[in-house]
């Protein structure tokens, strides 16, 4: 067997031919010969006539332990379409790119499911290059159809860069809280780009949009889907309830400091045993909770206010809704503990909103989902990037693409 005709069924490269292989100290050289005379604009308009002609390598898979490299005539043509002169889109690779369609597949198949270092140590390739190649495959994937069809949405902020910096997520609540948007900042301006985005024909059919505590996306919601109804996403009142329990142990863990640096450390302790889902804890949480309860600890109260909260989500009938919130607002109003009688008021102030979200089901939070798997990319080492970088990451990540890798074609 001749050696191109091996190359040929290797690589199996669509609408080429392998014209020649080359073995360099860096690189197999594989040199391709197009099937088509005719050039194709990346726009889709396509002609005989060939303004100008270069060479061109794309990074290919390695072969082995070799890097493999194709090189291949690429042409210009003066597209009356786009009206100007462009370069011609090739077959095995995306406009633009300088390593084939394979290649970009699998790092964005990897990207999808492990950290950086992995990849780029694999791949043999920079931090740089798997940037690029991710926004390049995710904006393939991304079209603006992802935007019909929307009733009911989820909106939250998310932190990137250790905290510093804010990224405001739009979810699809019908679809498994896939990301259909997520733009820069985290005020009403940026969800107002959302809604501009979205156009008022698809905002007149949001039946639902569900939302935090806090002001800014509420005004903006008001303002330009004022037919939506509004919920407070389940996910944010557990956490402002957790956020009660901290501040009071905090509180604690100062009373007992002055007792003894061991009672101290103990109340140190105590925090995943009261945030965590009682479903959750293992045998040791369980005792840390009996314990506060023996010892008739503050602690121990705020812990049954933030499960009679949570209870609101598990009543068999979400009829009895507006009673057991009302029953919870009386109790943490006169439970005395500064930062349930503050999240009181925060809870009366919203008191619609969370019924509502019981009333349209929008309890099983996709939202906490979306949090936890945005701090898994923060986690692999893709956080400290651009904003646009780690917005290509949560399209990648949650957006619901499916990356089809060169062995499964
Ligand atoms: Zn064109």
């Amino acid at each position: 067997m001749r050696v191109t005709t091996a190359f040929n069924r290797i690589l199996s490269l669509p609408g080429a031919s392998v014209a020649s292989v080359t073995f360099t100290p860096e690189a197999v050289v594989v040199g391709l010969r197009r099937r088509s005379r005719r050039l194709t604009c990346p726009c889709g308009w396509s002609t005989g006539a060939t303004y100008d002609r270069s060479t061109r390598r794309w990074r290919h898979l390695d072969l082995g332990a070799c890097r493999l490299v194709l090189e291949a005539e690429i042409r210009r043509l003066d597209c009356l379409a786009c009206g100007r002169v462009r370069t011609e889109q090739v077959p095995w690779a995306r406009p633009g790119a300088r390593h084939s369609r394979d290649f970009e597949d699998v790092i964005a198949w990897l990207a999808q499911r492990v950290d950086k270092t992995t990849i780029t140590t694999l791949l043999r390739c920079s931090w740089e290059a798997v940037r690029n190649i991710v926004g390049r495959v995710v904006a393939e994937h991304i079209d603006d159809s992802r935007l019909d069809g929307l009733y009911r949405i989820g909106v939250d902020e998310v932190s990137y860069r250790k905290g510093h910096r804010y990224l405001t997520v739009v979810a699809d609540h019908d679809r498994q809280g896939r990301v259909v948007w997520a733009g820069e900042g985290k005020g009403a301006k940026t969800l107002n780009a959302f809604y501009d985005t979205l156009g008022d024909e698809r905002i007149a059919r949001l039946e639902a949009v569900s939302l935090d505590m806090g002001g800014a996306y509420k005004n903006a919601t008001d303002e330009r889907a004022p037919d939506a109804r509004q919920c407070v996403d389940p996910f944010h009142l557990i956490k402002l309830a957790n956020g009660a329990i901290d501040k009071t142990r905090r509180w604690s863990w100062n009373q007992h400091r002055a007792l003894g640096v061991k009672r101290a450390a103990w109340v140190k302790r105590t925090r995943w045993a009261l945030v965590k889902d009682p479903d959750a804890l293992d045998d040791d949480q369980w005792e840390i909770i009996r314990e506060l309860k023996r010892r008739d600890s503050v602690l121990y109260r705020c812990w049954q206010l933030k499960e009679a909260l949570r209870d609101l989500y598990r009543l068999r009938h979400p009829n009895q809704a507006p009673e057991h919130l009302d029953w919870w607002l009386t109790w943490a109003c006169r439970s005395r503990i500064p930062a349930f009688v503050a999240l009181a008021r925060t809870v009366r102030a919203n008191r619609e909103r969370i019924l509502a979200a019981i009333e349209l089901e929008l309890s099983n939070s996709k939202l906490e989902g979306i949090n936890s798997k945005i701090r898994l990319i923060n986690h692999r080492g893709y956080g400290h990037h651009s904003a646009a970088a780690i917005i290509a990451m949560i399209y990648l990540c949650s957006g619901g693409i499916t990356i089809t890798l060169p062995t499964q074609r």
